[in-house]
């Protein structure tokens, strides 16, 4: 089964900023078994601009929104694919950089080229690693987050499932924090989850739950099942496709 699985900046950073590369190690096992297991999967991460912004410690405050995203993912999507690249290869699992923009997928040439690229990867079993290419997409040309990002991608690659890695365990009828609040396992087809989803954004990333539940819908309508899940969780990966019934998560039908 092909599987798309966005991981987000919040579980790939520390508290303090920093990559946070036992994460990394641990997600990286994860995705090998299930390649053992006779998967196929394409990986969406963000974490370039954190990466890089903590590693720049010093030349924060001088530079203006635009120049921190364009240094910092400049700096950081080397370091966040260095450290795939090592982490693969224990595993023999040759693994290919993709950084892409909202154009490539509109109806273009720029579409088809973005199709055959990921196309003849995944033919010569090279694992696809792909972030928006935050050097130079800047304000209205960037998509909204790397969660619709993974839609697309998911739609794009056929695959059957797109799982989106957050840091909290999935949709809550209420503030997650608040005893009373109860997750949503299940989200049938049309559901409308307004009432529920919390407009707080994660610290690290640019998305929040609005646009995870919403990247979720839409791609569930295009056929593909979704889950929201934690990766933070240990063997996360492993669990909701083993065993998603006693795995906190919250999954769209299709
Ligand atoms: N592409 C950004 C990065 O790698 C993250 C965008 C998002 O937060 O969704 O840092």
């Amino acid at each position: 089964m092909r599987i798309t699985i966005k991981v987000g900046s919040n579980v790939l950073t520390r508290k303090d900023g920093s990559l946070d590369i036992t994460r990394m190690s641990a997600l990286v096992d994860q995705i090998a078994e299930l390649r053992n297991q006779g998967h196929e999967i394409v990986l969406v991460s963000s974490g370039a601009v954190a990466s890089g912004r903590s590693e720049l410690k010093h030349i924060h405050d001088d530079l203006d929104s635009v120049d921190q995203r364009q240094l910092f993912s400049a700096v950081g999507q080397a370091k966040l694919m260095n450290h795939y690249y090592d982490l693969f290869r224990e595993y023999g699992i040759s693994v290919g950089q993709v950084l892409t923009m909202k154009e490539h997928f509109g109806d273009s040439e720029h579409k088809k080229n973005q199709e055959n690229c990921l196309r003849v990867m995944l033919n010569n079993k090279v694992l696809p690693i792909i972030n928006e290419n935050d050097t130079v997409s800047i304000t209205e040309l960037m998509f909204t987050d790397n969660d619709e990002l993974s839609g697309l991608i998911a739609q794009m690659t056929e695959s059957k499932i797109l799982i989106i890695l957050s840091n909290i365990d999935g949709i809550y009828t209420g503030n997650p924090a608040d005893p009373e609040s109860r997750l949503i396992s299940i989200v049938k087809p049309g559901k409308d989850l307004s009432d529920y989803i919390q407009t707080t954004k994660s610290s690290a990333g640019r998305g929040g739950m609005q646009s995870k539940s919403s990247v979720a819908a839409k791609t569930a309508a295009a056929g593909i099942s979704v889950i929201i899940a934690n990766g933070k969780r240990d063997n996360i990966l492993v669990n909701l496709m083993n065993d998603r019934d006693n795995t906190p998560c919250t999954e769209f039908l299709i």
